[in-house]
């Protein structure tokens, strides 16, 4: 799922059982798992200078960061983390934890070949969703209208529970940037399907698989 619509989602969800006092940890428990990925990002994009394809495909791949990605998506770890909060009676930790296992449960549904390693450091396996949030292989196109509708909802609720503007502001430049996010998925398809880049599907349907195995074409 994409990171701002895990935001709005997680603090509309959680917000609505704690109140508007802890939705500063709850957005960091849902745009925490995704930090390893900015970074790598940040990283390959603006240090290494590789072109968007291959960090995608291959350098997305590199053990370093995908022992990154699966560490920000482990719901053992954010299960630690609100296990603490919970020992040392801190509501902060304890929502930072559960809204970060929520972001997990979110992706699991709907990540194809870039499924994360939501058990490690328990077990490596991967569950490889028939879903995926992004790729038009995998319904794609209306997984990413159903997330749309979803932060839609999430985004009315919160609106009419928000005093402030800059909030608003916030909610509505998120709900724009999903016309974008489907953009840049099919932008991205389009390269894929030129390059014949396919990766064999049939190999990995319905169990886990190596990390690094998969040289498909990726987003967050
Ligand atoms: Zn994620």
């Amino acid at each position: 799922m994409n990171t701002q619509g895990h935001g709005v989602i997680n603090v509309a969800a959680l917000g609505a059982i704690t109140g508007p006092d802890l939705w500063l940890p709850i957005l960091g428990g849902a745009l925490l798992p995704d930090i390893p990925i900015f970074i790598f990002y940040a990283w390959t994009k603006g240090v290494e200078k590789i072109p968007d394809r291959t960090i995608w495909q291959e350098a997305y791949y590199r053990p370093f960061w995908q022992a990154a990605v699966a560490v920000g998506h482990s719901i053992p770890l954010a299960g630690a983390i609100a296990i603490t909060g919970q020992i040392i009676g801190e509501p902060v930790l304890i929502w930072l934890g559960i809204s970060a296992i929520l972001h997990s449960l979110e992706d699991l549904p709907v990540h194809n070949h870039d499924a994360h390693r939501h058990f490690f450091p328990i077990s490596n396996y991967r569950f490889i969703s028939p879903f995926s949030y992004w790729d038009p292989r995998h319904y794609g196109r209306w997984v990413s209208l159903a997330e749309w509708g979803l932060v839609l909802i999430a985004s009315a609720v919160l609106w009419s529970n928000m005093s402030s503007w800059a909030g608003r502001l916030v909610l509505i430049l998120i709900n724009s940037s999903y016309g974008f996010a489907i953009f840049y998925s099919r932008n991205l398809w389009r390269n894929c399907t030129e390059s014949n880049c396919s990766q064999p599907q049939s190999s990995e349907s319905n169990s886990s698989v190596e990390v690094g195995k998969s040289k498909a074409s990726s987003k967050v």
